[in-house]
């Protein structure tokens, strides 16, 4: 697949205007998030548990579990980690995950424009007689 752009003529693939407008859209998100510098990747789970001791009312019927506890989760290297969170922390650190959240959506959006402009690029149909062309997933590294 070497070879369809020059990189001397940059203009040889061209953006359409309304995929332009959409990636200023997200641009401008995205920046308006990272200015913010309010980003943490991972997850958030409220749990509720039981303690050790029998007398407890978590072990009741019907129990009253302790909490509700916030745990923090995230996968490093595939090893999870994990930290309890006080309600304060818990309240203060929801729209950082939020925003990570957002971010990542937002880059899907850009590489799904990058995707359907690829895709849609009309130099595909004089390919369409060679073989591997049109879906490339499995192109040979
Ligand atoms: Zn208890």
């Amino acid at each position: 697949m070497t070879g369809i752009t020059d990189p001397c003529h940059p203009e040889t693939v061209r953006v359409a205007a309304a995929h332009q407008a959409e990636a200023e859209k997200i641009a401008a998100e995205l920046a308006a998030i990272a200015a913010t510098g309010m980003v943490l990747p991972g997850s958030v789970t409220q749990r509720r548990t039981r303690c050790g001791r029998r007398n407890c009312a978590c072990h009741a019927d019907p129990p009253r579990l302790h909490g509700p506890y916030w745990q923090w989760t995230r996968k490093i290297a595939a090893k999870t980690i994990c930290r309890w969170l006080s309600a304060g922390q818990h309240r203060d650190y929801t729209p950082w995950i939020d925003n990570d959240r957002r971010l990542h959506e937002l880059l899907t959006r850009l590489e799904a424009l990058g995707a359907a402009a690829f895709d849609a690029d009309p130099r595909w149909e004089r390919q369409a007689s060679q073989p591997a062309s049109r879906t490339g997933t499995e192109a040979s590294a």
